[in-house]
């Protein structure tokens, strides 16, 4: 596992917040009124508090679980438009989202053109930030909804959130305005200021918690129509059982996450910083697509020009290294990444280009293994 830097896809689970969710483990269903249902339904209830904490929130019922972020941003972003479809005068009709977001937005937006919405897309500069004079642009009082990342997946630049959701409240302070914060969320020092962010999705395995657990937060001004139909449960919003397990690791995670935060981000930017001067010191000839400035030191994204990134990400596996070409649900793809296209950059950075995501688990030994394999790749 020391060789794995993918995981911006998928992290280890934590150790501490493992510990912390078998040592809670809850029986009982937390809609139950007995015993067991009523420590379960605990277990929901401080999982809760801890998320509300965190985003700086005083009611911890506007947080819903679900199973991930894909599910949360389809709930708010078709949900919130449903809602709107409900209503006999409404006039917004119009999604603004950014060239560059995950799928789990983008589809969502789409979807949304079948029941008349249209979609606008903010194109983003080489550095893969969107601007915030554009989106004033494009803001008017046919806008519904506007949704952006706060850290990209694929290349780790770093959105100027808080501008741009003030942006379009200043002008239009009805928009619904959605932020995806998932490689965002208690990784880095970015506080998301929810007098201008409506809501905002994260999802559990990002930050050490498991596969198929998320939450949202919505401020409750905005009104969602559920997905899925079924129990009370999340208000309605998100009917089923809620994972509990999968709950109490993802708010052990956070807790974890938060209070080793800066240290975590100095030893990260560490271990980015020994691989790019390996390269350097070596004479190799790469571009490093944000800079380090304006992007997550969590995810490192290189072009090698010359070496296509399917046969790099083949050669690094086979040599037990686990990289990516971009994000993990397109990584069976052929065609070149929607999101290096909208960054407008040239074909041969775009087809070159290898993701390379840290963790707490990757040690500078790991590292230096992987700037070695890669001098050995690229080197002349
Ligand atoms: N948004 C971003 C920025 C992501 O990186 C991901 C996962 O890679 C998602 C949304 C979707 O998360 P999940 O697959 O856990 O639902």
């Amino acid at each position: 596992m020391s060789r794995y830097f993918d995981n911006a896809a998928s992290m280890e689970i934590s150790q501490h917040a493992w510990h912390a969710a078998t040592t809670d483990y809850a029986i009982g269903n937390p809609s139950s009124t007995h015993h067991a249902g009523k420590q379960a339904r605990q277990v929901l209830n401080e999982s809760r508090l801890s998320i509300a904490r965190y985003i700086g929130i005083d009611n911890p019922q506007d947080i819903y679980f679900t199973s991930g972020a894909t599910e949360a941003a389809n709930l708010l972003i078709q949900g919130y438009l449903n809602t709107l479809r409900l209503q006999p005068n409404a006039q917004r009709n119009e999604i603004i989202i950014s060239s560059i977001e995950h799928p789990a937005v983008y589809q969502a937006a789409y979807a949304m053109t079948a029941h008349g919405f249209i979609v606008h897309e903010l194109a983003v500069n080489q550095q893969g930030h969107v601007d915030t004079a554009l989106l004033a642009r494009y803001v008017s009082s046919r806008t519904a909804l506007v949704c952006v990342m706060a850290v990209n997946n694929e290349t780790g630049s770093i959105q100027p959130i808080n501008a741009l959701a003030k942006t379009v409240k200043e002008k239009e302070p009805d928009v619904f305005f959605v932020c995806d914060s998932v490689q965002q969320f208690a990784k880095l020092n970015i506080k998301i200021n929810l007098d201008y962010v409506d809501a905002l999705f994260m999802s559990g395995h990002k930050i050490g918690a498991d596969k198929g657990v998320g939450c949202f937060y919505c401020n409750p001004r905005f009104k969602l129509q559920p997905l899925f139909f079924g129990g009370k449960q999340e208000l309605s919003y998100r009917p089923g059982t809620e994972n509990v397990f999968g709950i109490k690791l993802l708010a052990a995670a956070l807790e974890e996450s938060i209070a080793q935060l800066q240290a975590r981000l100095d030893y990260i930017s560490s271990l980015g910083e020994t691989l790019t001067s390996l390269l350097d010191k070596a004479n190799i000839h790469y571009y490093r697509l944000t800079s380090k400035e304006d992007s997550s030191p969590y995810i490192l994204s290189l072009a090698f020009p010359g070496f296509p990134s399917t046969e790099m990400v083949n050669e690094l596996a086979l040599a037990g290294f686990a990289v990516s070409q971009g994000s993990a649900c397109s990584s069976h793809k052929t065609t070149p990444s929607r999101v290096l296209q909208a960054m407008q950059l040239p074909k041969h950075i775009i087809q070159s280009t290898i993701r390379i995501s840290f963790s707490m688990q990757n040690t500078k030994h790991d590292v230096e293994a992987l700037a070695e394999y890669l001098i050995e790749l690229t080197g002349s």
